[in-house]
């Protein structure tokens, strides 16, 4: 799988594909990241990719050529199954939507900043919007880094446990049991009898019971037990 993400602030998405998990899935040619810097597609001799809004009111809204130019340049390389905006009015990010992307060979996840981008890129020239929640950030590369991470790590390869993102929350529409490592006793707080009991098909039926009893306390809607 191959991730491009365009940006007007490239430094902003270091550090999320750097280290641990996402950075492994890379050297494991598991998944290509790439960032593009949006500047470099300016073709204003200050390279600036944004302006200001038609109609007046605070803000600054990022200029249709450069993403396009951007996009265009990407397209002739290969065919994208999603051109993605990352913007707080899209579909929710959810873990089934996580599931359907990491099925995808190219993905494009574009980052908005300032007012966003001119609604005619959005009308245009990307094919999908997501958002991270109902809150306003104030660029999309937090939100970009946050697909791209839900996204990897279902991969096959991309965790050491194979079926460790099959047991996660939500996957089989319940959250994820209560987890304890050692010691089995810390400043008198215990962890479950069951836990250390050895007897597989108990351990496995405590921890069913767990995810539903959690589900039905802190996710009621995905509860269809
Ligand atoms: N004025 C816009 C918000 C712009 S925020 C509005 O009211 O809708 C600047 C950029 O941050 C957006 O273009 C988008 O790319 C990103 N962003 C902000 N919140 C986000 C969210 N919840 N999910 C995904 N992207 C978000």
């Amino acid at each position: 799988m191959r991730i491009d993400i365009i940006t007007c602030l490239p430094k902003l998405l270091e550090s999320p594909f750097s280290d641990s998990i996402l950075k492994r899935a890379q050297d494991k040619k598991l998944v290509e990241v790439v960032v593009h810097d949006l500047r470099q597609y300016s073709t204003n001799k200050h390279r600036t990719t944004d302006d200001y809004a038609f109609g007046g009111g605070a803000g600054m809204v990022m200029m249709i050529e450069p993403i396009d130019r951007c996009i265009a340049s990407l397209k002739e390389q290969r065919i994208y199954d999603d051109i993605i905006y990352m913007s707080p009015d899209g579909e929710l990010l959810s873990q089934p939507l996580a599931n359907q992307l990491s099925l995808k060979k190219n993905l494009i996840l574009l980052c908005g900043h300032y007012k966003g981008v001119d609604e005619r890129v959005r009308e245009h020239l990307i094919t999908r919007e997501i958002s991270i929640g109902n809150y306003v950030l104030s660029g999309g590369e937090l939100a970009a880094a946050v697909v791209s991470d839900a996204i990897i790590r279902l991969i096959p390869g991309v965790l050491s446990d194979e079926t460790s993102a099959l047991t996660d929350s939500f996957q089989d529409g319940l959250i994820a049991p209560p987890v304890y490592t050692r010691p089995a006793e810390y400043k008198g707080w215990k962890v479950p009898d069951v836990l250390l009991s050895g007897h597989e098909a108990k351990i496995q039926e405590w921890r069913h019971t767990q995810s539903i009893e959690r589900t039905k306390a802190r996710r009621p809607e995905l509860d269809k037990n």
